[in-house]
């Protein structure tokens, strides 16, 4: 197919994409600010009908794209053939998952990125548009797998060949497919397919010494990306008993070193933010839109379901950067939607949330929780309990991909009324509050379309800052157990000590019996 050079960009783009039915980015973001003034580069590998490389070039406010069906390579003996394509919008660059149909229908995992320059050992480096139009853009790489110097040369209509120059980053032999897996997430495209979560990037500890010697604003460069932070020194949450008061950096710090915990259950889900700028003595409001002043790296999905007068652009957090912007916009509380933005009709979890009444003890919490645990065992349905940070206990049960709405809260409720039905005088159904007694309740009612539970490791707005904690089962039986044991202080250490509970819930899909 031939390109027209003279059409807008991404026109192109837009008129092969539904965005209503794909997930990858629309286009319909403003223009990112090029980091530190440097073109970026990425490359993707695009598991389509056929297997290639997406190399994408930054140029003037789009990435110019080719297909490079070997992937490139850092041996200079290989010539390797690069199909020309549409130009793409740059958010696009960081999309990874599963295009479900039509145009490039497929697994994409973000190969490489970094940033790229007219090759610097020229003379006079030519305009690269101009470059480009003429057939040769002679050019340098600073990714993390792609590095040195390089051409590509138009050899046809819309073929052109990627060579490594000869320079200290060619590497003989050198093949992509020897280097599969995302610069982003540490995943394959076989991950990526299987919805495994990924094996998020963490802070280094010299990224977490900066953080401390950071003035009360400043920009800290972590996981790949420069992120502006502000009032760092800004106290949010009191302490916890007398305890030392909770700063915004400390929140920041706690997010950033949770984030690859908590990015298998935010990755790829809208997320509303429960913001306290002013502290939480001050009270907090959700914080559903993505501002218009978040950065273009941040992941956005607009809400194709939307109603007028709705939100529709949502943030979704996808790694440590984006939960670290989140902390500093005073996201101190974070809630993900049940479904992702790819089939956001069809939930991940089937979730059972142990609301406890105002006179509900915490033993009496424990006895319905116990309760939960001795059902789901019974079912033989796989299931983890968290306790929210604040008095609840909650149950996430993962169901089967295409499980609905109505099937979910149709189980939980049931399961729960079932439980329920052996210790009647612990539990209330009635909806209003103060009809309750007093009781707990067992609300199935969260099992809906843009419903939200606490997300695991997530902060609560309350003194000394608790944690909504996946536990397992044994612990229950933990004569130590609260539903506010862990607090930001301590949550670190628990995981780097017993890891993540939840791990357990990962891709698993099982249906749901009939009760
Ligand atoms: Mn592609």
């Amino acid at each position: 197919m031939a390109r027209r050079e003279d059409s807008t960009p991404l026109a192109e783009y837009r008129a092969k994409r539904d965005v209503q039915r794909t997930p990858e980015p629309g286009g319909d973001v403003s223009v990112p600010a090029r980091h530190d003034g440097k073109l970026r580069f990425v490359v993707q590998r695009h598991r389509a009908r056929r297997l290639h490389y997406d190399l994408r070039l930054e140029l003037a406010g789009v990435f110019v794209s080719w297909a490079v069906p070997k992937g490139p390579s850092l041996d200079p003996s290989v010539r390797s053939l690069a199909v020309r394509v549409e130009d793409h919008p740059l958010d696009y660059g960081w999309f990874e998952g599963v295009i479900p149909e039509g145009y490039g229908k497929g697994d994409v995992v973000v190969w490489d990125d970094g940033w790229w320059e007219p090759d610097p050992t020229e003379e006079r480096a030519a305009d690269p548009a101009v470059a480009l139009h003429a057939g040769e853009l002679k050019f340098a790489l600073h990714g993390t797998k792609l590095a040195g110097r390089f051409v590509i040369v138009r050899t046809g209509d819309d073929q052109w060949l990627l060579i490594k120059k000869r320079d200290e980053a060619a590497v003989p032999g050198w093949r992509a497919e020897d280097h599969p897996t995302s610069v982003l997430s540490g995943r394959t495209n076989d991950d990526v397919r299987a919805g495994r979560p990924g094996r998020w990037q963490a802070p280094t500890a010299d990224e977490l010494i900066a953080l401390e010697a950071l003035d009360a604003n400043g920009t800290w460069e972590v996981a790949g990306r420069s992120i502006a932070l502000t009032n760092l020194d800004k106290v949010l949450v009191p302490g916890r008993s007398g305890g030392e008061p909770i700063r915004k950096r400390d929140i920041v710090r706690y997010y950033a070193t949770v984030g690859p915990w908590m990015t298998p259950y935010l990755a790829g889900r809208p997320l509303n933010l429960h913001r306290f700028p002013d502290g939480v003595l001050k009270g907090g409001f959700w914080h559903k839109a993505v501002p218009a002043h978040a950065p273009a790296w941040v992941r956005r999905w607009s809400n194709p379901l939307a109603s007028a007068g709705t939100t529709r652009h949502y943030l979704v957090a996808d790694g440590v950067p984006s939960l670290v912007w989140a902390a500093n916009f005073a996201g101190l509380e974070l809630h993900p939607w049940t479904s992702t933005a790819a089939d956001p009709e069809h939930p991940s979890y089937a979730l059972v949330d142990i609301d406890p009444g105002p006179s509900t003890k915490w033993e009496e919490t424990l006895v319905l929780a116990k309760l939960f645990r001795t059902a789901v065992a019974h079912l033989g349905l796989v299931a983890q309990p968290k306790v929210t940070g604040q008095r609840g206990i909650q149950v996430w049960i993962p169901v089967r991909r295409g499980t609905t709405f109505t099937e979910t809260s149709d189980f939980v409720e049931a399961l729960s009324r079932t439980v329920g039905a052996t210790v009647p005088e612990l539990v209330s159904w009635r909806w209003a509050k103060q009809d309750r007694s007093g009781r707990a309740r067992l609300d199935y009612t969260q099992n809906a379309l843009s419903k939200t539970l606490v997300a695991p490791y997530s902060m609560r707005p309350a003194p000394g800052g608790p944690v909504s904690v996946p536990i397992t089962w044994e612990e229950l039986d933990d004569p130590q157990l609260r539903p506010d044991r862990w607090t930001i202080a301590d949550v670190p250490r628990r995981l780097a000590e017993i890891g993540d509970p939840f791990t357990s819930l990962v891709g698993i899909e099982q249906d749901l019996p009939a009760l």
